[in-house]
C-alpha cells in the first residue's frame, strides 16, 4: 500500500465521497428550491476515469467510497460505476446516497453489482409534507424501495432526514415508531446554511442537540465509531431494532474527526464540503500510467486543508448548494 493520505492536522482519509452527476430531479427546499440548472458544460467523469480515481485513493488507504450527486442513480451507466468501484478489492464499502426515486425498480441490480450500503433521503413520513419539501409526490414509491432493498439482501438501510424546525421537528415519535422493528438507521442532519439560503436557515434551523437530549433522556446510548464511519453520532436502544444518527456540523469539534475527501462529478478534489477552492484532477485521469502523479497531487493538496469549516460565520465557501458536490 502507498502511504496513507494524511493532512497537516494528522487526520487520515479513509473515506471518499464521489459525486457522479450534479443533475437532480427533485427540488428539495433546502437544496434546489428552483430545480436543477446546468452550471457547467464539462461532461461528468467516465467509468474509466472513476476506476482510475478509485485506484489512486484505495492504494493510499481509502476503504470506503460513497457515490453521491445530484441524484447519482439518474446516470444511465450507474450500475457500471458501482461494478467498477467494486472491482477494486481494497475498497471494503461501496455506499450510495440517493433520493430513492429509482430504488423500488433497481435496488436488486445495485445489490448484485456490489453496492454494500444505501443512504436514502426521507425528510417526512407524511405524504403531503414530503411533497412540500421535495416537490415530488414519491413517498410511497420510496418506502417501497426501502422494502425492496431489504428483500434484495441489504441488512440495514440508512435514512437521511434534514431536521427543520416546525416542519418535521415534531415528527420524532412517528420516526421512532417506524424504526422500532426495522433495521433502519435514521439520521437527522442539521440544516446547513449554504449559498444564498440565509433566510430559510434562519427560519428553520434546529440544533440536533435538542433531539440528542430527548434521546438520552429516554434511554438511547451513544455507539462507538469505526475508522470509516461518517460524521453521525449514532444512538441505540434495547427496545428498538433501528438506530438514530445525528449529524451536527455546527457542534464544536465536528471537523477534528474528519476522515473524508470529496471529488466532484467533473473530477475536482474538494478538501472540505465548504472549502474555498478545488484542485483539478482530471488531467491525471487519462491513463492508468498516471497514478503516481495523481496520488502526488492529492497528497500535496492536503497541506491546504483547513482545520475547520467556517459555517458559523455563514461561510459555506464555494459550495452554493449540496447537489453540486453531494452531502
Ligand atoms: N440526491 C441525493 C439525496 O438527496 O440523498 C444525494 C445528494 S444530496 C445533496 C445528499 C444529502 O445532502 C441529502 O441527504 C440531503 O438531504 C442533504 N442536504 C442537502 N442540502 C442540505 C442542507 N442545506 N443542509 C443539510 N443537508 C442537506
Ligand atoms: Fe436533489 Fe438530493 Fe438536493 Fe434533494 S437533496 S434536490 S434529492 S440533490
Amino acid at each position: 500500500m502507498q502511504s496513507q493520505f494524511v493532512d497537516t492536522y494528522n487526520r487520515k482519509f479513509y473515506y471518499l465521497r464521489l459525486s457522479v452527476t450534479d443533475v437532480c430531479n427533485f427540488r428539495c427546499r433546502y437544496c434546489l428550491p428552483d430545480g436543477y440548472k446546468r452550471l457547467s458544460r464539462d461532461h461528468f467523469l467516465s467509468v474509466d476515469e472513476i476506476r482510475r480515481l478509485i485506484r489512486a485513493f484505495s492504494q493510499a488507504g481509502c476503504q470506503k467510497i460513497r457515490v453521491t450527486g445530484g441524484e447519482p442513480t439518474l446516470r444511465s451507466d450507474f450500475i457500471d460505476i458501482i461494478s467498477a468501484i467494486r472491482q477494486d478489492a481494497r475498497v471494503k464499502i461501496v455506499a450510495l446516497t440517493t433520493n430513492g426515486y429509482r430504488m423500488a425498480r433497481d435496488v436488486k441490480r445495485w445489490y448484485d453489482a456490489g453496492l454494500t450500503s444505501i443512504n436514502v433521503s426521507v425528510d417526512s413520513l407524511d405524504v403531503h409534507q414530503f411533497y412540500q419539501i421535495t416537490g415530488q409526490n414519491k413517498l410511497k414509491q420510496i418506502i417501497s424501495g426501502i422494502d425492496a432493498a431489504f428483500d434484495a439482501g441489504f441488512k440495514q438501510i440508512k435514512v437521511n432526514a434534514v431536521l427543520m424546525r416546525n416542519i418535521n421537528s415534531a415528527s420524532l415519535p412517528l420516526f421512532l415508531a417506524w424504526i422500532k422493528d426495522k433495521p433502519i438507521q435514521l439520521r437527522f442532519i442539521e440544516l446547513m446554511e449554504i449559498g444564498k439560503s440565509k433566510e430559510f436557515f434562519r427560519k428553520y434551523h434546529l440544533s440536533g442537540n435538542e433531539i440528542k437530549q430527548q434521546l438520552i433522556a429516554t434511554g438511547w446510548c451513544l455507539k462507538p465509531k469505526t475508522l470509516t464511519d461518517g460524521p453521525a453520532q449514532v444512538f441505540t436502544h434495547a427496545d428498538y431494532r433501528g438506530e438514530i444518527g445525528l449529524v451536527m456540523p455546527y457542534e464544536q469539534g465536528f471537523c477534528s474527526s474528519c476522515n473524508r475527501l470529496r471529488v466532484s462529478a467533473q473530477g475536482k478534489l474538494h478538501l472540505c464540503l465548504f472549502g474555498e477552492r478545488h484542485i483539478d484532477l482530471r488531467d491525471l485521469l487519462v491513463n492508468d500510467g498516471q497514478i503516481n502523479e495523481l496520488q502526488q497531487r492529492i497528497r500535496s493538496s492536503l497541506t491546504l486543508k483547513r482545520e475547520t469549516h467556517f459555517l458559523h460565520q455563514s461561510n459555506s465557501g464555494m459550495t452554493q448548494n449540496l447537489s453540486i458536490i453531494g452531502g
